[in-house]
């Protein structure tokens, strides 16, 4: 599945956003090209994908499907966030039959939560739950960090039934490295002043890279990117989005902001710069490559289900807003997530102090009050245009 077909070449953003929103086509398609092979669902945001790819398996990150919680509903109180639930409605009516097995490497007890019910709900699929240390400043991090990524391979390996080589897993890193850089670039354009990308593109692009096959990701992404022109920036208010963990904000979130008149510079969500913004280094044996990634991403994007001493979420957050040119933040937080919510009063003390006008948007599984928030975002954006020195 390297190449395109021909209705993807004709269209190739197109093709992107359709396995956006539609994975399970996508994830059909792939085993009826792979008989043999097997599917694993993992679990945000830390599980290394190399790994499972390099055993031949296709590894997707679940994605919230946006479908309503209906029989999910009796497994998790209302009070887990909207994702959670809807993973537990995936597996309460069927649709998690997508999958062969789920592997988790996070803490979040939500997510904890939800992985217990996939297990009882779907005894055919194997669980594996192999925590990668979250206190990373811990004396001894290093060493456990390297154990746990020894254990999910060989839980892979057993999974997949085959060896995962290292020349194997090398060929992995490469592929992933490849697709992540590529999209990485449309970030890093978009935060220099290019808006060739709006944010929902954008996001379909990220979505569909945590669900396909890295080298035919890449693909498709070469041929959007050969088609596309670069765009500067207009003089809208520049906004950029933080938080989101785990799954997507609703389209239509991202479509208001930017009909209220600003336009998205940079983020650090879960389907946007978080995904992308580590790389393996490829110069390393490809275990211990694996190993360093982890131990990087809080560093290179800091995260608010980790804890390390000397890295702060707020302080990321300042210099990505300097290097973009951001005059105001959007934080998105989902309804009930806990780990935003416990560092949600450093952002905002610390965007306070640098005199960067916020809004925070609680975003809901279902039902978005799109009207009152274009409301506020309008607020937002008359309080950011008073900071420009030439307001009148
Ligand atoms: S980190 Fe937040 S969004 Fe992710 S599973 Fe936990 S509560 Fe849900």
């Amino acid at each position: 599945m390297d190449r395109p077909d021909t209705a993807d070449a004709a269209d190739p953003l197109a093709a992107l956003r359709s396995i956006a929103r539609d994975p399970r086509s996508y994830v059909q398609r792939w085993r009826e090209e792979h008989p043999d092979r097997k599917v694993l669902g993992v679990l945000p945001m830390n599980f290394p994908r190399e790994l499972a790819h390099a055993a031949g398996v296709l590894p997707v990150i679940v994605p919230d499907d946006q479908q309503p919680v209906t029989e999910g509903r009796a497994f998790l109180p209302e009070f887990y966030c909207g994702f959670t639930r809807n993973l537990a409605d995936q597996a309460a009516t069927g649709r998690f039959d997508l999958y062969d097995g789920l592997f988790v490497a996070d803490h979040c007890i939500q997510l904890l939560g939800a992985t217990d019910i996939v297990r009882e709900l779907e005894p055919r699929a194997p669980v594996f739950l192999g925590q990668l240390i979250s206190s990373l400043s811990d004396r001894g991090a290093g060493a456990k960090i390297a154990e746990m990524v020894a254990t999910l391979r060989a839980e892979v390996e057993a999974f997949a039934g085959t060896e995962v080589t290292d020349a194997a897993l090398a060929a992995s890193i490469r592929a992933f490295n490849r697709d992540r850089s590529l999209i990485r670039r449309l970030f890093d354009a978009r935060a220099a002043g290019d808006c060739a990308f709006g944010p929902v593109e954008l996001q379909d692009i990220v979505a569909s890279a945590q669900v396909m096959d890295p080298d035919e990701h890449h693909a498709l992404l070469s041929a959007v990117v050969a088609g596309r022109a670069p765009r500067t920036r207009d003089d809208r208010i520049r906004v950029h989005l933080s938080g989101h963990l785990c799954h997507a904000p609703r389209r239509e979130l991202l479509e208001v902001i930017e009909e209220a008149g600003a336009v998205v510079v940079d983020d650090d969500l879960w389907t946007g710069r978080r995904y992308l913004q580590t790389d393996l280094d490829e110069s390393l044996p490809p275990m211990t490559a694996v190993a360093e990634w982890y131990a990087g991403r809080n560093v290179a994007l800091p995260c608010p289900t980790r804890v390390q001493h000397d890295v702060d979420w707020d302080q990321w957050l300042l210099a990505a807003a300097e290097r973009s040119g951001a005059e105001a933040v959007v934080h998105l937080m989902p309804k009930f997530c806990e780990p935003h919510m416990l560092y949600y009063p450093e952002l905002r003390r610390a965007l306070e102090a640098a005199g960067i006008p916020q809004l925070l948007i609680e975003t809901e599984h279902e039902g978005i009050p799109l009207e009152s928030f274009r409301t506020r975002l309008e607020a937002l954006i008359e309080r950011s245009h008073r900071n420009r020195p030439a307001y009148a």
